[in-house]
């Protein structure tokens, strides 16, 4: 494709994406196709001659469009939301446009040099301790996602707590990881990923009230654990947990790690940058003091599409330690002078995207203020969205919900606990299959509760109005 081309293609695109934002209201909210749908309408084989661009819109349209469920869609209430915005796909189309591979300094210093910038500004904005930022012992990069996020952090716990020679001889001795059935899965997978093993991932008991981890049940299990001789070796604490948002205890929790010599990782995926709005800020509480690692997405709520998740850490050594290899083609003066950070030793691939790009364009267009009123729409929505629900006696509330998820449950007195459970999941499938609106759900102690997520810039009032009344009428 010449210059040329690209910039008739490249207008169309730019058109098609910005005519599908426009129109977005127009599709139903989550994909009505069924399993092998949109396989089915795909050609089995490749093509073996070129194609016109026109071909691939087309098929876009009549094809693909059908099989996507519309994240961006101001009425999608599900999971947690993935927000795009116009700052943040220009900024990754300058990315790809400028096809960078970023693995250490010399490939690209602007590169590196505006990912360090970009960190260090979120770790100010956040209210993030000093010891966070580049020039302290600390640093922040972008990783692909929470998930690598948790996996990396695990890695740096291990270098540290084995003095080295779990980078050098694997493991050796009984590693234990610290969760509670809150935390997000992927702090499992990294406990199996690095070798500790699920076995040896310790749940550790949540307050019935706040569903925030126990921590002197946290400090047993650790005591524990060393009698039996096993080398407990990180907890991880939420802030924001993926079922209801709630939060740990971290300054609590942070002081048992202390005390036991223990990684403290803080997840704070979807509720980490909330703190950008100073009344949010107590959920960072105890972070600055005792996380050693902590990890935010940009590319949940702040507007930033996938993928840009934040990760921080309080000392970078343990980190780099136990992933920099220096091969003889890596080689090269300004690494070798030790002057400029290879960001390559702080993540699992050796290639990475400019991806910073996007979040100073969204930080850029939008400043702190917008972002900030973003993130207050979003909550203001929800404690609206909230009122109702407990206004209504139909309905039981989950409390509490201070960010922009609101967990509840339809009550069906007459009918059995399980009974109620089935009608609650028809509940939900029949606002899903109406393509109206989006929600999901969770269990909370072995009860299933609807999820409704606030936080899309496109949602306004009236869409969590109209998400409300549907969601009333479908309950009778
Ligand atoms: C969403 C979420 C994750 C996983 O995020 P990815 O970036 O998709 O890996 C991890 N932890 C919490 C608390 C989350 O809400």
């Amino acid at each position: 494709m010449s210059p040329e081309e690209f910039r008739v293609f490249g207008r169309q695109v730019v058109d098609w994406i910005a005519d599908y934002h426009a129109g977005i209201e127009s599709h139903p909210v989550r994909s009505q196709v069924r399993p092998g749908e949109v396989r089915a309408q795909l050609p089995a084989h490749p093509p073996e001659r070129g194609e016109p661009f026109e071909e691939v819109l087309r098929d876009l349209d009549e094809v693909l469009l059908p099989g996507v469920t519309h994240w961006q869609h101001p009425s999608f209430f599900a999971y947690f939301p993935a927000n795009a915005s116009g700052p943040a796909i220009l900024g990754d189309l300058l990315s790809s446009g400028l096809g960078v591979q970023g693995m250490v300094w010399a490939t690209s210093p602007a590169c590196t040099e505006l990912e360090t910038v970009v960190v260090d500004w979120m770790a100010e904005l956040l209210g993030l301790p000093e010891h966070f930022r580049t020039d302290a012992a600390g640093g922040g990069v972008i990783q692909d996602s929470a998930s690598s996020a948790a996996l990396v952090a695990c890695l740096a716990a291990l270098q540290r707590v084995s003095g080295g020679d779990v980078a050098a001889k694997g493991i050796t001795r009984r590693h234990t990881l610290y969760v509670s059935e809150h935390t997000h899965s992927s702090l499992e997978r990294a406990a199996r990923m690095v070798g500790i093993g699920a076995d040896n991932v310790r749940v550790v008991a949540v307050d019935p009230g706040t569903l925030g981890m126990d921590p002197q049940h946290l400090d047993d299990l650790i005591a524990e654990d060393l009698a039996a001789g096993a080398v407990p070796t990180l907890v991880c604490a939420t802030v924001g947990t993926t079922s209801t948002t709630a939060i740990d205890p971290v300054r609590a929790v942070g002081e048992v790690c202390r005390r036991r010599g223990v990684w403290l990782h803080v997840d704070a995926a979807y509720a980490g940058v909330a703190a950008i709005c100073p009344e949010l800020r107590w959920i960072n509480d105890g972070v600055g003091e005792f996380a050693d690692s902590y990890c935010t997405n940009a590319h949940k709520w702040l507007l930033t599409n996938f993928d840009c998740s934040l990760l921080w850490l309080a000392d970078r050594g343990p980190l780099v330690d136990a992933l920099s290899i220096l091969p003889e083609y890596l080689r090269n003066p300004a690494t070798l002078s030790g002057e400029v950070i290879d960001y390559r030793d702080w993540q699992v691939p050796l290639g990475r995207r400019f991806r910073a790009l996007k979040l100073w364009s969204v930080l850029r267009w939008y400043g702190a203020s917008g972002l900030r009123e973003h993130i207050r729409t979003g909550v203001g929505l929800a404690q609206e969205f909230a009122d109702w629900v407990r206004e209504d006696p139909r309905f039981e509330l989950l409390e509490p919900h201070p960010l922009g998820l609101v967990c509840f449950r339809p009550r069906f007195p007459e009918l059995s606990p399980e009974q109620a459970e089935e009608r609650t999941h028809e509940v939900m499938e029949s606002l899903n299959a109406s393509g109206e609106l989006y929600l999901t759900h969770t269990k909370v102690d072995g009860r299933t509760v609807l999820r409704f997520a606030v936080g899309s810039p496109q949602t306004e009032r009236r869409h969590v109005l109209a998400a409300w009344k549907r969601i009333q009428e479908a309950v009778g």
